[in-house]
C-alpha cells in the first residue's frame, strides 16, 4: 500500500482540550442554530437538507473552536476537523452506532458509496458536471457511473493537494489501478475521522457553490447524510433532542 501521510488515522493532529458539553452562554448561543437544523425537512427539497447541514455546522465550527488544544491562536477549519476527527470520545460513539443501529448503518455506508467528495470548485474548473449528470462518451449519451466519474476526476490535472476529501482516498486502494477505475470507497476504512472529513468536504461544496448540489438527485442526498450523521455523533451527544 502507498504511503499513508494524507490519512487522518496515520497522521498526528491537534487536539481537542477535552470535549465536552459548552458553556451555558454558548449552549444559549448555539440552541437556536440546532433546532433550526433539525426542524428543516428533506423531503421539502434539496434546499432544505443543503439548509440543515449549514445551520448544525454553525454551532459544530464554534464548539470546535472552543475546545481545540492548538498554539496558534487563528486556527484553519481543516484543523479543527482533523482534531475532531481523532478525538477518543466522539470516534468511540460512532463505532458503537457502526455496530449496534442498522439505520446509522445503513446510512453510514451509503455516504461512504460516495467518496470520496470531490472539491465543487475543481469540478467547476475542470468542467465536470455532477455526479448523475455528466455524460459519459458514448455515442447513447448515457450518465457516468460512480467509478466511471471517479475515473474521470482522477484523470484531471489535481495538483499538489488531492481535490477531494478523504484526501487517503487512493493511498487505501488495494490496487494500482484504481486511478483509471475510480477504485472502490469499501476500502477506506469507515472511521469517524474518515467520515467526518468526507464530510467536511461537503460541507465546503455547501458553503462555496451550493446550488450545484441540488442540480442531481443523487448528490443532492449529500448534505442529508452528513447532517444526520453529524448530529447523531456530534449533536445528540452533547445538544440532546428534547424528549417529547
Ligand atoms: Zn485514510
Amino acid at each position: 500500500m502507498a504511503m499513508l501521510s494524507a490519512c487522518p488515522d496515520s497522521k498526528k493532529a491537534d487536539k481537542l482540550r477535552a470535549s465536552g458539553r459548552t458553556s451555558y452562554d454558548l449552549e444559549y448561543l448555539f440552541n437556536p442554530w440546532l433546532s433550526k437544523a433539525r426542524n428543516c425537512d428533506p423531503g421539502r427539497g434539496p434546499m432544505e437538507a443543503i439548509d440543515s447541514l449549514i445551520y448544525l455546522w454553525i454551532p459544530l465550527n464554534g464548539w470546535m473552536a472552543q475546545f481545540i488544544d492548538s498554539k496558534v491562536a487563528d486556527v484553519a477549519d481543516s484543523t479543527l476537523v482533523a482534531a475532531t476527527g481523532q478525538d477518543a470520545a466522539l470516534s468511540t460513539r460512532f463505532d458503537e452506532f457502526m455496530s449496534s443501529d442498522d439505520d446509522f448503518r445503513r446510512l453510514t455506508l451509503q455516504f461512504q458509496s460516495f467518496w470520496p467528495i470531490f472539491d465543487s470548485r475543481f469540478l467547476e474548473k475542470q468542467s465536470i458536471a455532477p455526479y448523475g449528470i455528466q455524460e459519459d462518451d458514448s455515442e447513447e449519451g448515457g450518465v457516468l457511473d460512480r467509478p466511471g466519474y471517479r475515473a474521470r476526476c482522477f484523470s484531471k490535472s489535481m495538483g499538489k493537494k488531492p481535490p477531494f476529501r478523504p484526501r487517503c482516498y487512493l493511498d487505501h486502494q488495494s490496487s494500482p489501478l484504481a486511478k483509471t477505475t475510480g477504485g472502490d470507497p469499501a476500502e477506506v476504512p469507515l472511521t469517524w475521522s474518515h467520515t467526518i472529513e468526507a464530510i467536511y468536504q461537503v460541507r465546503c461544496s455547501v458553503f462555496h457553490g451550493g446550488k450545484a448540489l441540488s442540480y442531481s438527485p443523487e448528490v443532492a442526498r449529500l448534505p442529508w447524510l452528513s447532517f444526520e450523521i453529524l448530529d447523531r455523533v456530534w449533536g445528540e451527544m452533547y445538544f440532546p433532542r428534547a424528549v417529547a
